[in-house]
């Protein structure tokens, strides 16, 4: 009997798996055609792609034409009027949809395989962010409080950081205990500018300043909302000696104007500010 080649051989047993664990994409629910890990199907996970919209060159919120054409500078309003304490803050794509489906699965049904395909989102937030590099950064989680942590299992954000380095070329150094979460503070969500720096204030802790003395760090988490956990993580570690701090995070919720539509002159005045904010 001639032997079956290996390829049909993985796909019987596939096939055969699926028939005895059958299962769905878990965003869009179509039946999954392979066994695996990640339980969301090429089709979804196609769909997550970069955000290419003008950005702020700061924080990485949105920014309208017309605020690229005005403004000139690239720095959004929020921006303007209180600088946060990172020195930049990119994100993959926005915070909705297919990556947002795929953020909660990881840190609400804990499908921690899918940390992985964060990473390597992330990962290529870090290589943008590492071209204005003088030196290798230390890769530093945005920590969780340990009761969050025990509850929670794990810290997606250092999943995430761990996928991220394994997928990044050089040497990068993750340094997950370099910060700690010393007080627990309550979601940001509905708070004002000033209660979200009250729920922060002293949540952060550098315990061996020596190790982030004059060190760039990249600075990961999963989703960008406000900024403010990530500003003032900034801050903890700026105050502990490190020279630049930069925010990589998978996803980030956008604040700023919807995109207008501008009319070819403003297009090539877009074109050229995004050239200036890009050097
Ligand atoms: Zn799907
Ligand atoms: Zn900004």
């Amino acid at each position: 009997m001639r032997a079956l080649p290996v390829a049909a051989c993985r796909s019987l047993l596939e096939s055969f798996f699926s028939v005895l664990f059958p299962s769905d994409c878990r965003l869009c629910s179509a039946p999954l055609a392979n066994v695996s890990r990640v339980p969301v199907c090429p089709e979804c996970l196609a769909a997550i792609r970069p955000t290419r919209a003008p950005q702020c060159v700061l924080c990485g919120d949105r920014l309208s034409g017309a605020q690229l054409v005005t403004g000139g500078t690239g720095v959004c309003p929020a921006c303007q009027e209180h600088p946060p304490q990172f020195d930049r803050a990119l994100s993959f794509a926005e915070y909705r949809d297919h990556l947002k489906g795929l953020i909660h699965l990881l840190k609400y049904e804990r499908v921690t395989p899918l940390a992985g395909r964060l990473g390597a989102c992330v990962a290529q937030v870090v290589a943008e962010l590492l071209a204005s590099a003088e030196q290798m950064p230390l890769v530093v989680p945005v920590p969780l409080h340990r009761n969050r942590r025990r509850s929670r299992g794990f810290n997606q954000a250092e999943l995430i950081a761990r996928a991220t380095v394994k997928r990044s070329p050089g040497s990068l150094e993750i340094a997950p205990g370099l910060l700690v979460r010393e007080r627990d503070t309550i979601s940001q969500v509905g708070l004002t500018r000033a209660e979200r720096i009250e729920n922060m204030w002293d949540a952060f802790r550098v315990p061996d300043e020596k190790r982030v003395a004059g060190r760039d760090v990249v600075l990961i988490d999963d989703v960008m909302t406000t900024g403010t956990t990530l500003s003032e993580c900034a801050r903890v570690l700026k105050l502990a000696g490190a020279h630049r701090v930069w925010a990589a995070t998978a996803a980030r919720a956008y604040h700023g104007a919807e995109p207008d539509e501008p009319d070819e002159q403003q297009q090539e005045e877009i074109a050229a500010a995004e050239v200036v904010a890009s050097v």
